[in-house]
């Protein structure tokens, strides 16, 4: 690892939150990846931040980001979770190489603002890279595109947006691209429905809902993203309703996102429902051929000029790969970036035949759902924390999603009884035999558990991303 890089890093880490030790999951990933792979990616990757839930890593690119993110992923969040078992998720962020000392001081000016603030300015940064000039137009998103730039232009004439459609099809794209071209004039509030509810919780315990409050409503631009995962908890779903009600009431204008029309969101209450319907509603459908094509297109240019490098793909292995992903615009980019690799390493013009050996085992792993999928959807499907879902405690709120978590880790994953338990903070297999036969017994006798399986099978089925 780049010594210096790391030593400048390690400047906004706080030396009391640290308890991973770098070096030896550093270790651990080459034992698993091998020294190749390890050398030329991993080992570049360095720890910029750790939360109790969540990791920001530091990547030198773009490219570097989305090619770790397509193919690693997985198996770098359950290595470094055998290290710290409260981690669920993980964040990139690219380091220019030359940061500059301004930057820096602005870092750690940052880390002394109230924690608040601080916490939610980490993921509040909007990305630059997803604004209005790189989002492609295309027949299924000509709606959504045409009133994302409008609201732009005349704030609270749409209130609010609402932007609905699938999994990996620019939602969160366009969400950045307003928030970029408001952000100059407007105080710009941007975070995902699944951090507000953190937050939310965060400051029910620290008895900090004054400045919670204040914090959310001094926006006059609101952004919130995958607003599904705001459901249950009625005293949270108040507290969002007054937060949403008196923003409107200023004038605010508030942009939101969903996999699904206000409507069918479940486990909302009505008259938020229909107050997030009130605006105005758009949806983004699944991409054409002809979107598909422009989009990988782009992309290749993209990489061109910021790699300073020829890449030179057939209209043939274009199509192909246009015509292999099937509906999602992520998994699209994914697959692209491992086309492009491989040539870059290879050196060579690739036909369709090589994309198809390349791209073999891409769409299975795309596809596998993982332990650790099932246990982040089902605490988040009935609105607990992670950590106490997996920890010892028994009360029937914990054990039951905790039991169910276990059955679909055992009907939908590979993995045997012992393997789950280990991954259930180190249960035992029978306590897994327990819970698997609970649960098919309480599917034929309660309705209720009936449907709670049901839904988060398609949940499972749906986030495969
Ligand atoms: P969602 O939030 O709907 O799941 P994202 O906004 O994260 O989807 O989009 C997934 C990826 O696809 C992102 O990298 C995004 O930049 C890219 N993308 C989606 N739609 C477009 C588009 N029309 N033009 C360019 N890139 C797009
Ligand atoms: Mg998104």
């Amino acid at each position: 690892m780049d010594k210096n890089n790391n030593k400048k890093l390690n400047v906004y880490i706080s030396e009391e939150e640290k308890t991973l030790n770098w070096e030896d999951i550093q270790n651990s990933f080459k034992k698993m990846f091998g020294n190749e792979i390890y050398t030329s990616w991993l080992q570049k990757i360095s720890l910029i931040k750790e939360y109790n839930d969540y990791l920001i890593l530091g990547v030198p690119t773009r490219f570097f980001r989305d090619w770790i993110v397509s193919r690693y992923l997985d198996k770098i969040l359950e290595q470094v979770k055998s290290f710290k078992l409260s981690l669920n998720r993980i964040e990139f962020k690219i380091i220019e190489e030359n940061r500059n000392t301004q930057e820096l001081t602005k870092i750690e000016e940052l880390s002394k603002i109230t924690e608040i603030k601080d916490s939610i300015l980490n993921y509040n940064r909007l990305n630059p890279n997803l604004s209005f000039d790189n989002f492609i137009l295309g027949k299924s998103n000509e709606v959504a595109l045409s009133y994302s730039k409008r609201v732009c232009e005349h704030l609270s004439r749409y209130n609010p947006l609402y932007i609905c459609g699938g999994v990996g099809l620019g939602k969160t794209h366009l969400l950045n691209a307003i928030g970029l071209n408001l952000q100059s004039e407007n105080n710009v509030m941007f975070i995902s429905a699944e951090r507000f509810m953190y937050h939310f919780i965060k400051s029910i315990k620290k008895n900090d809902m004054v400045n919670f409050k204040d914090f959310f409503r001094k926006s006059s631009v609101f952004i919130i993203d995958d607003i599904q995962f705001i459901r249950g908890k009625e005293s949270l779903q108040e507290e969002f309703f007054h937060t949403f009600n008196s923003l409107m009431d200023k004038g605010s204008q508030i942009i939101i996102s969903a996999d699904r029309t206000p409507m069918k969101l479940d486990r909302v209450q009505e008259r938020i429902k229909s107050r997030l319907a009130g605006g105005l509603v758009v949806d983004i459908e699944v991409p054409d051929l002809e979107l598909k094509t422009k989009i990988i297109k782009k992309k290749i240019l993209e990489i061109q000029n910021q790699f300073k490098e020829n890449i030179n793909l057939s209209d043939n292995v274009i199509e192909y790969i246009a015509n292999e992903s099937k509906t999602n615009i992520r998994e699209l980019i994914g697959i692209l970036n491992r086309v492009i690799a491989f040539s870059r390493v290879h050196n060579k013009i690739l036909t369709t035949a090589d994309c198809k050996n390349i791209l073999k085992d891409v769409f299975s792993q795309i596809r596998v759902i993982t332990v650790d999928k099932i246990q982040n959807i089902v605490s988040n499907y009935f609105n607990i924390p992670l950590n106490d879902m997996l920890s010892q405690r028994r009360s029937r709120p914990l054990a039951r999603p905790r039991q169910i978590a276990m059955y679909l880790a055992k009907k939908m994953t590979t993995r045997s009884l012992p393997e789950i338990g280990r991954r259930f903070a180190n249960r035992d297999h029978t306590t897994v035999i327990h819970a698997v036969k609970t649960i098919t017994r309480l599917i034929e006798q309660d309705d209720e558990m009936k449907k709670n399986i049901g839904q988060l099978k398609n949940l499972l089925l749906e986030n495969q991303n």
